[in-house]
């Protein structure tokens, strides 16, 4: 915090989990209200330099901690797998992924341009100047415990402001890496500081609650996104939310079917079915659910269960026990509603560990707790369907609306169903269309505002107009 690496004044340490194991990998300091408030008071001090530096100086700092997480990349991956619990390949991937943010909004920082504006008036002149909005905040979650901090730390520094981050209580590991990363990468003391604890309501409550905090950016649950937005209106900070989501993912008759399947094995098993984005309900038209549906479980059943540090493995472990019952709950809800398991179906037998398995279940339909909310696990969903029209009311009844993705052969389609589709990213034959150049973000309660791409930086800049006499 502020440069330095500090005990919480609670003097009270949390243990780090690694839930393939069950272990104990780390302790830290359990930081409380008093520990942001002195975070904030940091930020505060240093704000106004911060904002001064030059976009170029700050750009130079971004692309170098970017360099030293991939040269790292070894490093924070083992760390990312062993407190997440994501097989290696994909711990490696999420740091490049990360990485990105940094160099994209580096670039980004430099293109920050105001306006001028012709005046009504002889006499005067019109300018707008973007300003950065100050002190920041990012809360965000487990499954990615790298990217979600990059991709708003990426934006907030190149733009100007310092930030304060509070990352999941599941996963401070990886997150105390990347501040680590940033110190030995020159940002100046105070400009960032993270601040880990277990008692998320009070330590986002002090950074809430503090009107020198002037944003928000928070990733994770739509519950908890609801209780910030109310918060933020005693300040009227401005906020920005990515999410729940509740992806539909649809099949045609006309598609590539093993790009398709290929497609959503990725979408829906990446990072164990924890993502936001996951294909979470899937829809394959009729004539094609057979041959699908067969693919689909041939090469699910090719995966590989086990504690990810191990090369090889595909699929890890969920987080933590509760996500293990929630889907057992989904797919004992769906089996007793009429779905059919035709692969997986029940928890592991392992003795250490918390897994589910991959899982399969047809014959699905919409009174189904699989298809009402997230089920955050690795259970693919089919429900049939038979016309378009029907497909796109069934996908758009949900109160998410952050992914949705579709696969067909037909140019008219893709783009009926792009306009259609009320999600904010649309994946046209594509299962994994997340990049740093995009917006992502989403529609309905799955969120407000957009990370990654030109759009990203906007959220830490306020316009200014200046009006200049003569
Ligand atoms: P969560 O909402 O439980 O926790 C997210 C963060 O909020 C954590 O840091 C947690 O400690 C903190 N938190 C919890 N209660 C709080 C409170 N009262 N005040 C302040 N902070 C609080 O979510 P999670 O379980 O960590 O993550 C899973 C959820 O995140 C899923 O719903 C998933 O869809 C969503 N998610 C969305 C995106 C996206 O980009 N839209 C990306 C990843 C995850």
């Amino acid at each position: 915090m502020g440069g330095e690496w500090r005990d919480s004044v609670s003097n009270r340490w949390f243990d780090v989990v690694n839930p393939a194991t069950e272990e104990i990998i780390a302790q830290v300091p359990n930081a409380v209200a008093d520990d942001m408030l002195s975070a904030i008071n940091i930020a505060d001090s240093v704000q106004q330099e911060w904002a001064n530096t030059l976009a170029s100086d700050r750009a130079r700092i971004l692309q170098k901690a970017a360099s030293m997480m991939h040269t790292q990349v070894e490093e924070l991956a083992r760390i990312m797998t062993i407190e997440e619990g994501k097989p290696l390949a994909e711990s490696r991937g999420e740091i490049a992924y990360a990485a990105s943010f940094l160099e994209w909004f580096a670039e980004e920082g430099k293109r920050v341009y105001g306006d001028v504006i012709p005046s009504s008036s002889a006499t005067k002149r019109i300018m707008v100047l973007k300003r950065p909005v100050g002190i920041t905040a990012a809360i965000t979650p487990w499954n990615f415990p790298a990217a979600m901090i990059t991709r708003k730390l990426g934006p907030a520094l190149a733009a100007g402001c310092t930030m304060i981050i509070k990352p999941s209580e599941l996963t401070p590991l990886s997150a105390l890496e990347i501040a680590r990363i940033f110190e030995k990468a020159g940002l100046p003391k105070g400009v960032l500081s993270v601040v880990v604890g277990t008692d998320a309501p009070a330590l986002g409550a002090a950074l809430m609650d503090d009107f020198r905090v002037r944003k928000i950016s928070f990733t994770g649950s739509t519950e908890v996104g609801k209780i910030l937005m109310r918060q933020a209106a005693d300040t009227m900070k401005r906020v920005s939310f990515e999410l729940g989501g509740h992806a539909p993912l649809i099949v045609f008759n006309d598609a590539d079917l093993d790009v398709a399947v290929q497609n959503a094995v990725l979408c829906k098993m990446r990072g164990m079915g924890e993502t936001c984005v996951s294909a979470n309900r899937i829809y394959v038209q009729r004539e094609i659910a057979k041959p699908f549906v067969d693919k689909l479980v041939n090469r699910i059943s090719q995966m590989k269960m086990g504690n990810g540090i191990e090369e090889g493995i595909t699929v890890g472990p969920l987080i933590e026990p509760a996500a293990v019952e929630k889907v057992e709950r989904h797919v004992k809800d769906a089996q007793k509603h009429g779905a059919s398991v035709l692969l997986g179906g029940s928890p592991s037998t392992n003795s250490k560990g918390y897994f589910y398995p991959p899982t399969v279940i047809t014959d699905v339909n919409e009174e189904m707790l699989v298809m009402q909310e997230e089920t955050f696990g690795p259970v693919a969903a089919i429900a049939e369907f038979e016309s378009e029209e029907e497909v796109i009311a069934r996908a758009n009844n949900s109160r998410y609306g952050l992914a949705a993705y579709f696969f067909t052969r037909d140019v008219g389609r893709v783009l009926r169903l792009a306009e259609q589709l009320e999600y904010g990213i649309i994946g046209a034959n594509d299962g994994l269309p997340s990049t740093a150049q995009a917006p992502f973000g989403g529609v309905k309660e799955s969120g407000l505002g957009r990370e990654g791409s030109k759009y990203g930086i906007e959220e830490y800049l306020d316009i200014k107009y200046v009006s200049i006499g003569l």
